[in-house]
């Protein structure tokens, strides 16, 4: 089974590296750390996140972010590769729940190493290339836009644990740059086991009833953001939820998606 970062335990304080250009980027990805507040960022010169050349005011230099694992060709609705970007068979069988999903990075080496660095090592900073990636992809695709992003939210016990939502932290940056209002109306009130210590079989009937939308969707077409789908199970139960609410369709829209196993 390939985890997800999401939620994974083992990952919460110290992310995994395994290759020697991991363990140059431990020390550059630790720095990030203390370089959190973005006046600071745009003040010095950065080195590189990734190798640790010089990247002007970026966190990636040119040729790591222009080598990051990308879906090329994606199913619309479910984000997964797909032959000539065509709807896949699994949802041409079912049709899940989001209208469409947008996800740009697959979720591979480097970008997982980002990701949980982000995630549980605290280089908050991340979330700005991170989010330029979504950002650009929007921008990028046909059709109008929906009316509003929403960020999927973290239980208040998760989230006062984390101190931050790394999906808002997303979120609202593409807000701005795609220029969509940023909503709340969706909470989570289930905190249910993490959804990577479970098969993925398991996951769908894990986040059920997790969510719940209020009133501020009904009527509105929007976007939930994520930092990585994986089975896309929790994006399902929000997407639902949301429906419930009143909300006319969803779409997801997430930095990377994990590949299912071989
Ligand atoms: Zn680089
Ligand atoms: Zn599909």
């Amino acid at each position: 089974m390939r985890a997800s970062v999401d939620e994974h335990p083992s990952n919460f304080h110290t992310p995994k590296f395994d290759s020697p250009r991991s363990g140059a980027m431990i020390g550059t990805l630790a720095t990030l750390r203390t370089r959190g507040l973005r006046w600071l960022q745009q003040a010095l010169p950065q080195s590189c996140a990734l190798c640790a050349a010089s990247s002007g005011n970026a966190l990636l230099c040119e040729p790591c972010a222009g080598a990051l694992p990308r879906t090329t060709t994606a199913c619309p609705s479910c984000g997964l590769p797909s032959i000539a970007a065509a709807v896949c068979g699994v949802c041409l069988a079912r049709a899940p729940p989001f209208a469409a999903t947008i996800a740009p990075l697959t979720y591979a080496f480097p970008v997982d190493q980002l990701l949980q660095a982000f995630k549980y090592g605290g280089a908050l900073a991340l979330a700005e290339p991170l989010a330029d990636e979504l950002t650009r992809a929007v921008r990028g695709r046909h059709g109008a836009h929906p009316d509003a992003i929403i960020a999927l939210p973290l239980s208040p016990a998760r989230q006062r644990q984390r101190g931050f939502n790394q999906s808002h932290e997303i979120a609202r940056r593409v807000a701005v740059g795609v220029g969509i209002p940023l909503l709340r109306g969706l909470a989570r009130v289930r905190d249910s086991p993490p959804q990577a210590m479970l098969p993925w079989s398991a996951r769908v009937d894990n986040v059920r009833h997790a969510f719940a939308g209020d009133a501020t969707l009904r009527g509105r077409r929007i976007a939930i953001i994520d930092d990585v789908m994986t089975t896309g199970a929790t994006l399902a139960a929000a997407a639902t939820a949301a429906k419930r609410a009143g909300a006319l369709a969803v779409e997801a829209w997430v930095v990377a998606r994990t590949l299912p196993p071989a």
